[in-house]
């Protein structure tokens, strides 16, 4: 697995003020919205392109078209939803799957509640996003997920990862033989006893959308 932290200062000015406990949710979405589509940027460096030849008012030129079938991005729901809007004003032609993942408090084990995706995703370049890579269950049973339908490679975009996650996905995908990237805009210091990322920035569905 890959994992390429994001160093850039206005990824870190704009996660800075995500960060903090005053940050209201509008200013929240608008944020988020603003640091998924500079990590989407580096996070598609490897999308697949065709290339083809465009007529310019000149002369002919070569260049390139995202290839089919086109990509596809997951959001993990629901702190995932804040994260669609950027991808996709990156990737206009890329399709959208939805997947609904809790954790089972008995189990402790991350359970689909909810899928909208294709059934087949042979070929499929992939790319999940959830702001948040804290202990790694929901992502590795989300990638999983997509490699048992077919999919071909994994790009997850986080807004923060901690190192517990990190190691967990390297533990789980280590005989995988599948490409698997996670683009954050930062590596944090740990987990806390009730697993929330710190210093992180608290419950990223909560300061997204209000408590439930
Ligand atoms: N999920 C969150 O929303 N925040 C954390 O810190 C960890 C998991």
């Amino acid at each position: 697995m890959e994992t390429l932290v994001v160093d850039h200062p206005l990824v870190a000015h704009k996660l800075t003020t995500l960060r903090d406990v005053r940050t209201d949710s509008p200013t929240f979405r608008r944020l988020a919205d603003e640091l998924v589509t500079l990590l989407a940027y580096e996070a598609t460096r490897d999308v697949r392109v065709t290339d083809v030849t465009v007529q310019t008012p000149v002369a002919p030129a070569d260049g390139v078209r995202l290839a089919k079938p086109y990509p596809l991005v997951v959001p993990i729901l629901r702190a995932g939803l804040g994260m669609l809007d950027g991808m996709t004003r990156l990737l206009p032609t890329a399709e959208v799957g939805f997947l609904g993942m809790i954790r089972n408090e008995s189990t402790l084990q991350a359970e689909t509640y909810a899928t909208r995706l294709p059934d087949d995703l042979s070929g499929r370049q992939c790319y999940v996003v959830d702001p948040m890579l804290a202990t790694g269950g929901t992502l590795a049973a989300a990638i999983q997920f997509l490699f048992d339908r077919g999919a071909v490679d994994v790009t997850a975009l986080c807004l923060l990862a901690a190192p517990e996650g990190l190691a967990y996905m390297d533990k789980v995908f280590a005989n995988s033989g599948k490409p698997i990237r996670v683009v954050t805009a930062a590596l944090d210091e740990r987990l806390n006893e009730h697993g929330y990322i710190v210093p992180g920035l608290g419950d990223a569905g909560d300061r997204l959308y209000g408590v439930v």
